[in-house]
């Protein structure tokens, strides 16, 4: 049994599911939480799904699975020796991309403007959406009805307006209250994730080198010790050197940034934590700076490069054309979306826009191409 420190979140003292269950024989009601999400539809899909590079483009990148993964490694790292819960890090790490459209952040900023006059996009938002209302598989309730502490780690951030309409889950965006500990170190963990995942990626297409990242003190540091260390090294064991001792000097200053925030606050209790001013898993400034350093240095050279550009400007007009015709005629939608479309486009087209915005976000990469070609192309099967 782990450990679990007086500010941790216990599954004992949950604020509960929507829909009340027993608690199971053999689990903590965590442990349930985060075997639903992995038993998910939603997060199958994850394996076809990316962040920067798109699926097809090579086997060796990140998808938004492995992403998942690599972020409920390091976080559960994390609050194992913090004394947090593990099961609820690993579910909310799991869960925390469940929302997102193909094609990365070009797919979310697409399908926002297609949604703009009904209600918009979030991706977070969206991820929350999921596992409340879109899996559908359980006999007694929609969605997974996950526990108040799961879901309030996956609504990472949320707009005033959605905020008002979630009950209490979205109370804390109004009140600019704290979630749990568990749920901070989710969040921070996928930060340290896809920084280190980028450049390793972006270093195997070639879109950045060891030279340009030679800039960034983060990398510079970790190179030199490693080249020092080994000075015959080959060049990928160069990186994949650096980029692990990256990781570790990201989760070691938390570690250690982070107890003596808890510290120095004194709280006590996760209710404590949720009342804190600001939040308690943090870095230290210095290495605040330097990860801050490392993500500009991605923006530039990484996001903004001429090639990813392309593919986001490619990926942005698929999602938009398809929300476009099937708003138009939503009988062009599949058959397991005629009878609910039909329902909402009688009753207002901002409710059939959000089954469309539903339908549209849950496609993987490569299922969005191919429907894409399956809807405009003549010479494509339908
Ligand atoms: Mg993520």
């Amino acid at each position: 049994m782990q450990k679990l420190a007086p500010f941790s979140a216990d599954p004992k003292l949950t604020r509960g599911r929507s829909v009340v269950e027993d608690s199971p024989a053999y689990r903590s009601d965590y442990q349930r939480d985060r075997d639903r999400i992995i038993h998910s539809a939603a997060f199958r899909r994850l394996e076809y799904k990316t962040q920067v590079f798109v699926n097809h483009e090579g086997d060796l990148f990140r998808t938004r699975l492995t992403h998942s993964i690599e972020v409920a490694q390091i976080a559960r790292s994390i609050a194992r020796v913090m004394d947090l819960n593990e099961d609820l890090t690993e579910a909310i790490s799991l869960a925390h991309d469940l929302g997102h459209t193909p094609f990365g952040h070009s797919g979310q900023d697409a399908l926002n403007a297609c949604m703009k006059d009904y209600g918009g996009f979030e991706h977070n938002l969206q991820s929350l959406r999921v596992v409340d209302l879109l899996e559908e598989k359980y006999a007694e309730f929609p969605g997974l009805n996950l526990t108040y502490e799961t879901r309030e780690g996956i609504l990472k951030h949320c707009s005033k307006a959605h905020a008002r309409e979630l009950g209490d889950i979205g109370q804390r965006f109004l009140a600019g209250t704290q979630p749990g500990l568990e749920a901070q170190l989710a969040n921070l963990a996928d930060a340290i994730a896809y920084n280190n995942h980028d450049v390793d990626d972006g270093l195997r297409c070639g879109l950045i080198s060891v030279d340009q990242l030679r800039e960034v003190k983060l990398f510079a540091d970790q190179c030199q010790s490693v080249s020092q260390l080994y000075p015959q090294l080959e060049e990928r064991r160069v990186i994949h050197e650096t980029v692990r001792r990256m990781i570790n000097y990201l989760i070691v200053d938390l570690v250690e940034a982070s107890q003596e925030s808890i510290r120095k606050a004194g709280v006590a209790t996760i209710d404590e934590v949720r009342d804190y001013p600001h939040p308690l898993i943090v870095h230290s400034d210095k290495v605040r700076e330097e990860a801050l350093e490392l993500k500009q240095f991605l923006r530039r050279n990484l996001y903004s490069h001429y090639r990813v550009l392309r593919m986001s400007k490619k990926a942005a007009r698929v999602i938009s054309e398809l929300f476009d015709v099937f708003l138009d005629d939503y009988r062009l939608l599949p058959e397991h979306y005629h009878a609910l479309s039909a329902e909402m486009a009688g009753n207002s087209t901002a409710l059939l826009a959000r089954v469309i915005a539903d339908y549209v976000a849950g496609m993987t990469d490569r299922f969005a191409i191919n429907e894409y070609r399956r809807v405009f192309e003549p010479g494509e099967l339908t």
